[in-house]
């Protein structure tokens, strides 16, 4: 038996008004989706547990089948690790966003973009090495991620500082949390130090010539010391790979044991090299039981409010990766049986332009048709209509494995 789980993140939203109260993921043209739902069982999982940050660091555990409340330390660490970072005892590592901000005073911050105009990777290189190279000390190191996404790591643990995720805050006044940083001495004089060395760097007067937004700031957030969890295997018994352009879900697989497979050109964005990830995805089914494919397009139309973005990246995800994977599984050598999971990790509403904590529409084909046939297409008002409800990733997994009868 081999298990597929693929994930749109952010892929979920609320009515809008300009759809006629239908959501994206209903507007969006997704025949295969509709037809793995109809012929196969449709749920709701709660992603995020009550009380927790709704983010893809914690709703992407749950997919895995960890219980959030038990393993997570913070987003930052996972990141660490899937780029190499070790993490040493008493150390914290910081997501470190290049972002936009507009300084009209001290009262007066706005958080223009928390991507910097999404920046590229060979610009913010540049620029997250300079920061290292002029900045960087025994307390703090900077290390570059991909586009906007870089980690800074403190060797002290900035003790009761309270960071907030840049992207919840897009167009609003950030002047609030900025002073939080200002509090700790040594993390004062380097943000200003950061920011008059990103006021003047050629990578940013270069963006601005080409009408482009510039990455004026650093912003840090997702803190967290390096977690202790099982693997996947030790928890269920199965090994697999995991396919992301992300960071965070890449550390995740890292520590949940999987194998981590690199797609070329794959970029978290509507220009993803699908066809890369699904051929990825099923070369991996040749050789194990499980792969989790996730892409992150969905999500960042949703970040920034982006109706036709959205549905692009809804349909995009429906054609390129669950079309060419389902078919692909149907014609594995063997007539190998499959549980192919389609689902999201959390809504990223356009109205809100950041994520909810609502629960997850997911759908369940199994290529033997057993079970239940939902009927329904694949939205988040079809699952409304079920009435199934899973309250942890523990109990999806169980449900996935088949093992609904064990107690967790
Ligand atoms: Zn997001």
């Amino acid at each position: 038996m081999k298990y597929i789980i693929l994930v749109g993140d952010g892929m979920g939203d609320l009515p809008l008004s300009s759809l006629d109260s239908r959501t994206p993921l209903e507007a969006a043209n997704t025949p295969t989706m509709d037809n793995l739902c109809r012929q196969g069982e449709l749920f709701r999982l709660q992603t995020i547990p009550p009380g927790m940050p709704p983010g893809s660091d914690i709703a992407n555990l749950s997919l895995l089948g960890y219980e959030p409340q038990d393993f997570y330390t913070g987003r930052a660490p996972l990141e660490a690790v899937s780029m190499g970072i070790e993490l040493a005892e008493g150390e914290t590592a910081y997501r470190c966003n290049l972002v936009n901000l507009e300084k009209n005073g001290p009262d007066s911050l706005i958080m223009v973009d928390f991507s910097a105009g999404h920046i590229s990777t060979a610009e913010s290189t540049i620029i997250v090495n300079e920061l290292q190279r002029q900045l960087g000390s025994d307390l703090f190191r900077f290390y570059p991620g991909i586009s906007y996404r870089h980690l800074m790591i403190s060797k002290n643990s900035l003790a009761n500082l309270v960071t907030v995720p840049p992207h919840d805050y897009t167009g609003r006044n950030v002047a609030l949390y900025w002073e939080r940083y200002l509090q700790y001495p040594e993390l004062q004089n380097m943000l200003e130090t950061a920011w008059k060395l990103l006021e003047n760097h050629p990578v940013n007067k270069k963006r601005l010539q080409n009408g482009e937004l510039t990455a004026n700031s650093i912003w840090l957030w997702g803190e967290g010391k390096a977690p202790v969890m099982p693997t996947i295997e030790e928890q269920f018994g199965l090994q697999g790979s995991l396919i992301s352009a992300v960071d965070l879900l890449k550390g995740i697989g890292i520590y949940g044991g999987l194998d981590i497979i690199k797609v070329e050109g794959a970029t978290g964005y509507l220009d993803t090299n699908y066809g890369g990830k699904a051929a990825a995805a099923l070369a991996a089914l040749e050789h194990q039981d499980f792969v989790f494919v996730h892409v992150e397009a969905p999500d960042e139309a949703g970040h920034q409010g982006s109706l036709p973005d959205k549905i692009r990246a809804i349909e995009d995800f429906d054609s390129k990766i669950v079309k060419p994977i389902f078919a692909g599984l149907q014609t594995m050598e063997n007539n190998t049986d499959f549980r192919l999971v389609v689902c999201m990790d959390h809504l990223t509403p356009i109205s809100t332009r950041t994520h909810s904590d609502q629960p997850v529409p997911v759908l369940l084909y199994d290529s033997r048709q057993q079970g239940v046939q939902s009927g329904l297409s694949y939205s988040e008002k079809s699952a409304e209509k079920t009435d199934v409800l899973l309250a942890s990733g523990r109990n999806f997994f169980n449900k996935l494995l088949q093992r609904d009868g064990e107690t967790p």
